[in-house]
C-alpha cells in the first residue's frame, strides 16, 4: 500500500513544488512506484513534469468533483519515470463547487484509495493556503512533509500549520503525522539561516531531516525544460540533495518497519 505524503506549507514560494517534483523523480530512480498529485491550481508540478497544463481535457478537478476516475486522468511521465495526476487553473473553482458536496474534505482520499495499491509513494503538492484543497491533501495523507526556508518569520508560520495539523488529526484524520521538516534553499554562509536552522532542530529534533536542500540554480532552471533536475544536471548539488532526501525517506521507512 502506498505511503501518502502531503508536501505542504501555507507560505508561498518555499520550495513545495520543487521538492515534490524532484523527490518524485529521485524515488522513481530508486525503483519506487510513484504518483505525483498536483493539488495546486497554479499547475506548476504538472508543467515541471513535462505536461502542458493548458491542453488538458481531464484533471484532478474532474476527479474531485466525481466526473472522471483517477484511472482516466493520470499520465505516465516517461522521462521522470513516475505518474502524474495533473492540475490547472480550473481547480480553483473546485473549492466553491465542493462546498455543497458530501464528504468534501475526503474526496481526494476516496479517489486515491482506488489506486493506492499500485504505488509505493503518493506525493501531494499542496497550494500555498490552508484551504479546502489543502484540507483534502491533509485528509488523504498519512504524513506531512513541510519544506521551509530558514528565515525570520518561518517559525511563526509553522505554528499555524502545526495547529491546523492538530485540528485535522482531532476531527478528520487521526493517523496524520508530521513526517519531517525540510530546510530548502539553504545558504550556509547566511548567519540568520544558521540560527533559524538551529532553532528548528531544538524545537523539532528528529523531525528535521538531516538532508538540507541548498540554493541551487539547476533546481530553478529544470522546470523550464519540463524535467526534474535529475534529468537536467545529474551532478548538480540540488539533484544530489534530493537523491539524498529520497534515500533518507527510504531508510526511515525501513527502520520504522523493523521496530
Ligand atoms: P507556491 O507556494 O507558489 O506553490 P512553492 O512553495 O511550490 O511555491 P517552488 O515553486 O518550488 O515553491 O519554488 C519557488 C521558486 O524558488 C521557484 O522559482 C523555484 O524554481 C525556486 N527554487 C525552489 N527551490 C530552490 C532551490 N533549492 N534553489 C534555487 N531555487 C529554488
Ligand atoms: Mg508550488
Amino acid at each position: 500500500m502506498a505511503k501518502i505524503l502531503a508536501i505542504t506549507n501555507q507560505k508561498g514560494g518555499v520550495g513545495k513544488t520543487t521538492t515534490t517534483v524532484n523527490l518524485a523523480a529521485s524515488l522513481a530512480a530508486m525503483k519506487q512506484r510513484v504518483l505525483l498529485v498536483d493539488l495546486d491550481p497554479q499547475g506548476n508540478a504538472t508543467m515541471g513534469s513535462g505536461i502542458d497544463k493548458r491542453n488538458l481535457s481531464a484533471t484532478i478537478y474532474h476527479v474531485l468533483l466525481g466526473s472522471k476516475s483517477l484511472h482516466e486522468t493520470r499520465f505516465h511521465f516517461e522521462a521522470g519515470k513516475y505518474d502524474v495526476l495533473p492540475a490547472n487553473r480550473e481547480l480553483a473553482g473546485a473549492e466553491i463547487e465542493m462546498v455543497d458536496l458530501q464528504n468534501r474534505e475526503t474526496r481526494l482520499k476516496d479517489a486515491l484509495q482506488t489506486v493506492a495499491a499500485e504505488y509505493d509513494y503518493i506525493l501531494i503538492d499542496c497550494p500555498p493556503a490552508l484551504n479546502l484543497l489543502t484540507l483534502n491533501g491533509l485528509c488523504a495523507a498519512r504524513s506531512v512533509m513541510i519544506p521551509m526556508q530558514c528565515e525570520y518569520y518561518a517559525l511563526e508560520g509553522l505554528s499555524d500549520l502545526v495547529n491546523t495539523i492538530r485540528k485535522v488529526r482531532a476531527h478528520l484524520n487521526p493517523d496524520l503525522e508530521i513526517e519531517g521538516l525540510l530546510r530548502t534553499m539553504f545558504d550556509p554562509r547566511n548567519t540568520l539561516a544558521q540560527q533559524v536552522s538551529e532553532q528548528l532542530q531544538q524545537h523539532f529534533g528528529e523531525k528535521v531531516y538531516r538532508t538540507v536542500i541548498p540554493r541551487n540554480v539547476r533546481l530553478a532552471e529544470a522546470p523550464s525544460y519540463g524535467v526534474p533536475a535529475l534529468y537536467h544536471d545529474k551532478l548538480s548539488k540540488g539533484t544530489q540533495a534530493y537523491l539524498a532526501l529520497a534515500g533518507e525517506l527510504l531508510n526511515n521507512a525501513k527502520q520504522s518497519a523493523q521496530v
